[in-house]
């Protein structure tokens, strides 16, 4: 498996990331995508990515931090301009597959909402210049961000919509357009509205990538403590479940998903890059 959403540069992992990454192969997880939400981060992402043939990373500014890139009127500041020509800069670093995680998230509101709003615009342009796919992050501004993202004009590279939680129109949405769905733990939770939502869209196991979006969001039965990439089998026997296939085909299907997506795979897991550089 490729745990597809994992921040394993956060201070939660610091003092044992090591062995989280061994629980992680010992659970059959031996590929990750790193992904950056401000500039600290990516830079992190990349750096993991830099010495780690298990990771990928992705750099980009989240909707919460908004604010580098922009003032709140919504208009792009000079600081956020640095901001962006070091996001470009490392973007071009080995390791980067995908800007992200970017979008709309007005549950928090942590940036105004203008400033979100050109943070989004200013990194799907990157996006697109740069020839990279986009990994969203959406929370209750579903018809928002995918307005914005009609106006803007999708990444010819596409999209996924990280820890999919909208309903079964969204979902069609990404389908459409051949963007993926990124499913996490809350597929485990007895109430999730998730199943329903995929299964009136029709998402197939082509559709999907999985993800923990460690340290948060842990599936069940480990809700309520620091998450972490071993936990992934959970949310793919779930998502295994609800769309009727069997657990190990989605492993397979979801790495080939991954590999559409961002053009290739980590390369430790990658048979035909030939044995890892040690
Ligand atoms: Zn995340």
């Amino acid at each position: 498996m490729i745990d597809s959403h994992v921040h394993l540069n956060r201070r939660e992992f610091a003092h044992d990331r090591a062995d989280v990454l061994a629980r992680a192969a010992a659970a059959g997880v031996r590929g990750f995508l790193n992904v950056g939400y401000d500039l600290a981060s990516s830079r992190e992402s990349v750096d993991l990515a830099g010495v780690d043939p298990r990771i990928l990373a992705t750099v980009g500014v989240h909707p919460h931090d908004a604010s580098l890139l922009a003032d709140p009127a919504g208009r792009p500041s000079a600081s956020g301009r640095d901001a962006l020509a070091e996001l470009r800069d490392l973007a071009s670093a080995p390791g980067v597959v995908a800007i992200g995680e970017i979008g709309l998230d007005f549950y928090r509101d942590l940036s105004p909402r203008p400033a979100q709003r050109t943070a989004l615009c200013l990194q799907l342009d990157l996006a697109a210049d740069l020839g990279l796919p986009v990994v969203f992050h959406i929370r209750d501004a579903y018809p928002e961000t995918l307005g914005l993202v009609a106006q803007a004009g999708l990444p010819p590279r596409g999209a996924v919509l990280h820890s999919f939680a909208g309903g079964p129109e969204h979902a069609a949405w990404a389908r459409e357009r051949g963007c993926l769905v990124g499913i996490g733990g809350p597929v485990t939770y007895r109430r999730s509205a998730l199943p329903a939502a995929l299964r009136a869209a029709g998402v197939t196991d082509r559709d999907v990538l999985l993800e923990t979006d460690a340290p948060w969001l842990p599936p069940e039965p480990h809700r309520g403590r620091r998450n972490e990439p071993a936990y992934l089998a959970h949310t793919r026997d779930a998502l295994a479940a609800v769309l009727g296939v069997d657990p190990a085909a989605l492993t397979v299907q979801a790495r080939r998903n991954f590999a559409r997506l961002f053009g290739r795979i980590p390369a430790a897991l990658d048979v035909s890059a030939g044995p890892p550089i040690e």
